[in-house]
């Protein structure tokens, strides 16, 4: 399929969207502490979005039952929310995919639970590190695969692996659109970037091996190892300006820490 491009008035309503999910991914980073549920995190969400004007991407896509992806230390993506509660130390995956007006934004955080040990401290340094590696060279003319080596490299320099079964994704009125934006690869090859994509970057990172498996509730994915995993992902447009983040997030962690 070829790369949908969106222009500037499309990717402002991408935007708009992704500005709600940047709020609700902050209030989640908030809510985020020992002694709550998953499931609780994932109606906080889904009211927040709501009361926002939008939907959540995720309810009933191919029948998952949450508005939120809640993935917990060795789990990596597509953890349902549930009756897990959070304790001091644990690490957790936030995936949230906002719909407005038609059109989707997708963004994700790993937030620690309280204090955290070193390594779990290290692999979200690097995981957002690689995200934002990856997102620097989100630039026309550029090819996918520097975006994809660039995040390669900011992890394996760490000694930890990207998951190389799961990948980004292009996004617009669909969420999952051409191309695939796997986490390795080569410079130089790959499509090359053009002023419109809009390109869901999402570095999955385990401290240990890369392979992962699949959990019994046929949607959770772990790392095989069972080491600890996490995911940071952000909706970037590339503009004439260079990358746009349309899911910004961590300036409305800034914003809040100020
Ligand atoms: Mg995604």
């Amino acid at each position: 399929m070829p790369i949908v491009k969106k222009s500037p008035e499309e990717i402002e309503k991408m935007a708009a969207a992704g500005e709600i999910l940047a709020r609700c991914l902050a209030l989640l980073r908030d809510k985020t502490r020992p002694g709550i549920t998953t499931a609780e995190l994932d109606k906080l969400a889904e009211r927040f979005i709501r009361r926002s004007g939008a939907e959540p991407a995720f309810k009933g896509y191919r029948g998952f039952p949450g508005s939120i992806c809640a993935s917990p230390n060795s789990m990596v993506v597509h953890g349902i929310p549930g009756d897990y509660r959070l304790e001091r130390g644990d690490i957790l995956s936030i995936d949230v995919g906002v719909v407005l007006d038609g059109w989707v934004a997708d963004a994700a955080v790993t937030v620690p639970v309280g204090r955290v040990s070193p390594i779990a401290h290290r692999l979200l340094d690097t995981t957002r590190a690689a995200l934002f590696a990856g997102i620097d060279l989100c630039v026309a003319g550029n090819r996918l695969g520097d975006v994809s080596h660039a995040i390669q490299q900011r992890v394996e320099q760490e000694g930890f692996s990207v998951v190389r079964s799961l990948v980004g994704h292009g996004i617009g009125r669909d969420m999952h659109e051409d191309p695939q934006i796997p986490n390795f690869g080569d410079p130089d090859t790959g499509p090359r970037l053009e002023e419109g994509m809009v390109l869901a970057i999402e570095p999955m990172v385990n401290v240990g091996a890369h392979p992962i498996r699949m959990g019994a509730d046929n949607w959770s994915v772990f790392s095989q190892d069972g080491s600890l995993a996490a995911h940071f992902e952000h909706t970037v447009a590339i503009t004439s300006e260079g990358p746009r983040i349309l899911t910004p997030w961590h300036l409305e962690e800034a914003r809040r820490a100020a």
